[in-house]
């Protein structure tokens, strides 16, 4: 009774602090917040703007006074104040009128320093949490797609965002060995741009490329090849131009980034002790994060590491789910998440 009494108030949160996109999850509710990890601010000021789904409207309908910033782009954080802006607008627009101050879980990029650490600590007390979690977004990432992350066996996870690439392999509830990578879909995009410039001498915004990589991207031949019609600008006429371009193409340009990828999974199995590897035969690799929706993904990763691989139910809101199910036990949260120290 007294717990269901706290929760009206409580309402404790987890936040995935996302390179491209962040998710909140309230306990007891679910996801109920997603939106880019983006911060629009006065250009030559440190004034704050907007936030999320509102920056980036204002992006294209804005003269050149205001920037957009993703803090966390490259997996790191550039700007420790934007981050904690980014913060704390979350917190609040789940928060607001709550009598309780909320506990927060927040996944961040397993790569960040303790200095950094430290920081998105301190942002999420400064913006109203009563005690602040730390997880590894890895972590969460497997357990939000049901990996049995407890029990002594390997569970692999790779999880490909926006400007990261986070895989580790998992048992006894810690992290075996991870790495992220600097290579995601933001990478993907910008490969694409360059496709574009080099083979028709066509300029292309990131915004067109992504939408080239989501409507025809592949990462293994596919039964029915696609094309699509591409506008862009004529690098040598300077006037607007409608192209076609086909999957076999965007394939082709995809290769080197994707590498890159397999590369780090195979060093990560590399690394792997025995046993653990030896469980993996079985269990094989889960792919989650935005990355994983990429056509034909998980067929590339099989034939290149011989390994089963499965494709996580909801790619893009593995992390978040992962921080909700570890706000529901707080006992394994103070096992698996590290708190910054003071
Ligand atoms: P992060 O966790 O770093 O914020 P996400 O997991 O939200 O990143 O994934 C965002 C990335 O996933 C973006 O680069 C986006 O272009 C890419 N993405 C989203 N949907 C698809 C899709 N259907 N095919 C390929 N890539 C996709
Ligand atoms: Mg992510």
């Amino acid at each position: 009774m007294f717990e269901q009494i706290k929760g009206l108030f409580s309402n404790d949160i987890g936040i995935d602090l996302g390179t491209a996109n962040s998710l909140v999850y309230v306990r007891d509710v679910g996801i109920i917040l997603r939106e880019p990890s983006v911060v629009a601010i006065q250009a030559g000021t440190t004034n704050v703007l907007a936030v999320g789904d509102e920056a980036k409207r204002m992006l294209g309908r804005t003269p050149g006074s205001i920037v957009a910033i993703r803090p966390m782009k490259d997996g790191v954080i550039a700007d420790f104040e934007v981050t904690e802006s980014m913060l704390r607008y979350f917190i609040q627009k789940v928060h607001h009128r709550k009598l309780i101050a909320p506990r927060v879980v927040v996944a961040v990029p397993s790569g960040i320093t303790e200095v950094e650490k430290r920081a998105v600590k301190d942002s999420a007390t400064h913006a109203g949490a009563r005690e602040v979690y730390l997880i590894e977004q890895p972590m969460a990432s497997a357990i939000g797609v049901g990996l049995p992350v407890h029990e002594p066996a390997g569970n692999m996870i790779v999880d490909i965002g926006g400007g990261t690439c986070e895989m580790a392999i998992i048992s006894l509830a810690g992290i075996v060995f991870s790495r992220s990578l600097r290579v995601g879909g933001d990478e993907f995009d910008e490969t694409i741009v360059a496709h574009m410039k080099r083979a028709y001498n066509l300029m292309v915004g990131e915004r067109t490329a992504e939408e080239i990589k989501i409507c025809l991207g592949s990462a293994y031949p596919m039964e029915q090849e696609l094309s699509m019609e591409v506008k862009g600008r004529d690098l040598s006429a300077g006037l607007p131009r409608t192209i076609t371009v086909r999957s076999e193409e965007i394939r082709e340009a995809l290769k080197e980034p994707l590498s890159s990828i397999l590369e780090s999974i195979r060093i990560t199995l590399e690394r792997c002790p025995p046993e653990l590897a030896a469980d993996l035969v079985d269990r094989g690799i889960v792919l989650a994060g935005g990355g994983a929706l990429l056509r034909g993904i998980e067929r590339l990763v099989a034939e290149e590491t011989g390994l089963p691989v499965h494709i996580a139910e909801d790619p893009l809101s593995a992390v978040a789910e992962g921080t909700g199910r570890v706000l529901q036990e707080l006992q394994f949260l103070k096992r698996v998440a590290f708190t910054a120290k003071s």
